[in-house]
């Protein structure tokens, strides 16, 4: 394919037309207009979930509908239970490196947005960068994502530079790493997601931030080029086309109605499922928060318990899609969201360009450099004793990836023992190693006591004897990345 249609920053816009527009506002709008709740029919549909098969739209709007008292403790209940199921008790850790906040677009409710002129705009050097993960990695961190401002600068060379040199980046004798970066960037093209596919990422994130068209051009000015909104609903098309089959989605909670973006993202991963046979690896659903210069009206804010149904909902139609919160959250909401189903959280993180290795004490010279503000503020060794208080492993397990079940596999993979023979042991083993490198004394006490009983949990006793012999080479050889 020729560039014959390149816009003003180089990407080929040719094949936009390619590709089809499967949202469609009226038929959403009908699925949850004056929808009653109906709790025999939603309790079929919580025993399709239970079966762990993907839900239509249809069937997820049923679940929308729910009000009661009696059918939301049911919706949590079964939203608890799958996790379970599918994801066993491990919660996989990461942590977002920002990379640059120069931005051509201007999206209202961001602090990045071009016409802000207060914004202290950065890129990071390449020593800055090395200097960032080596503290990223001084903190026990395996797995990153790092995220752009959408520029000319930032093309997918200078994005596959930047993930080369992240994994080229190590410490503390190589056991210091990052095994997996991912990336939140702006659309590519088809010819562009194959260079930065080439650098070996893991998901590619594109966030629709909202699906419904009217408040997508409220939001994103005409002329930019995010304003354009079917160049990025086929963002992941153009990711697949390009060799990723490791896609992430997203909205941004808080510009249209909470029910037709979550019915937007479920029509996305199923559009994805169908058309690939890939459905999206991760989805991730952002409440707006403060961000500097933000002054506009947000009158559909989600609350806290809108939010707890979102993603319990979002658990029961998308089974085997991870679901990541990010520390946008504050951390009593991470807490009592976390078990109705989600898989992934970030931890220590800081949004200022440069901010993992300087502690800044100027709040106000903070957020003009930050894209919006952090609601959980925990060190990641905080973070990881909290998780284990409750009984969760913090996982930083890269292992799917990095053997080759990812995409159609990960589907194949994703099936009963999965977790067992492959999840539960790895988020151990990367748990005893970060425990030996960088955690503190309460932490490894308490950490080491988890693991005693997750490995009294365990009945296949050939799995229970591999899994103490790995454990025993790296507590006690130095041995790391023992990964199954
Ligand atoms: N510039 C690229 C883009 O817009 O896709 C990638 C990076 S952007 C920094 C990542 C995401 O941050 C956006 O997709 C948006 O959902 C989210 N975001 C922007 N402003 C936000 C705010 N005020 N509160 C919460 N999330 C926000
Ligand atoms: Fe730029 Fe992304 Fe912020 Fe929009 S959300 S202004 S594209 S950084």
């Amino acid at each position: 394919m020729t560039c014959c249609k390149e816009n003003n920053l180089g990407l080929d816009m040719s094949l936009t037309e390619g590709f089809k527009d499967f949202i469609d506002d009226d038929y959403i709008h009908s699925l949850i207009r004056d929808r009653k709740e109906n709790l025999p029919k939603c309790r079929e549909i919580f025993k399709k979930s239970l079966s762990k098969q993907p839900l239509s739209v249809e069937e997820t709007a049923e679940l929308l509908a729910i009000t009661s008292e009696e059918g939301l403790h049911e919706l949590f209940e079964t939203a608890r239970e799958l996790k379970r199921n599918v994801y066993g008790n491990r919660i996989v850790l990461f942590a977002p490196l920002y990379i640059g906040n120069y931005c051509i677009n201007d999206c209202t409710y961001c602090g990045f947005r071009r016409s802000l002129r207060t914004t202290v705009r950065h890129t990071l050097s390449e020593e800055q960068l090395i200097n960032e993960v080596k503290s990223l990695e001084n903190e026990g961190h395996k797995r990153l994502i790092l995220v752009y401002g959408e520029h000319p600068k930032y093309t997918p060379e200078f994005i596959a530079k930047t993930v080369k040199l992240t994994y080229a980046t190590k410490t503390n004798n190589g056991k210091g790493e990052i095994r997996r970066v991912n990336i939140n960037a702006a659309p590519l093209d088809i010819a562009g997601y194959k260079i930065v596919k080439e650098a070996g990422i893991g998901t590619f994130q594109v966030f629709q931030e909202t699906y419904h068209k009217e408040t997508y051009a409220k939001y994103h000015p005409a002329g930019t080029q995010k304003g354009d909104y079917m160049w990025r609903l086929n963002a992941m098309d153009r990711a697949f086309e390009g060799g990723i089959d490791d896609m992430g989605i997203g909205a941004l909670f808080g510009l249209y109605d909470w029910r037709f973006e979550v019915l937007g993202l479920v029509t996305h991963a199923l559009h994805l499922q169908q058309r690939y046979g890939v459905g999206p690896h991760t989805i991730s659903f952002p409440r707006i928060q403060p961000a500097n210069g933000l002054d506009i009206e947000l009158p559909y804010r989600v609350s806290d318990s809108e939010f707890e149904r979102l993603v319990a909902i979002l658990r029961l139609a998308v089974p085997y899609t991870g679901l990541i919160m990010t520390a946008r959250e504050s951390k009593a909401i991470r807490d009592k969201v976390m078990e109705f189903g989600v898989s992934q959280i970030d931890a220590g993180t800081k949004l200022e360009i440069g901010g993992y290795q300087k502690e800044r004490q100027d709040k106000e010279q903070t957020l003009n450099e930050e894209q919006f503000q952090v609601g959980d503020t925990r060190d990641l060794d905080e973070v990881i004793h909290w998780l284990i208080n409750r009984d969760y492993i913090p996982s930083f397990c890269t292992s799917c990836y990095r053997v080759g079940r990812t995409g159609e596999h990960f589907m194949e993979f994703a099936i009963p023992g999965f977790i067992k023979r492959f999840c539960t042991r790895n988020g151990l083993l990367t748990l005893a190693e970060y425990l030996e490198d960088y955690s503190s004394e309460a932490t490894k006490k308490d950490g080491y006591a988890l693991i005693e009983r997750e490995i009294a949990k365990m009945t296949n006793e050939e799995q229970k004897k591999s899994l103490l012999e790995r454990l025993d080479r790296i507590r006690n050889k130095g041995e790391r990345d023992l990964l199954y």
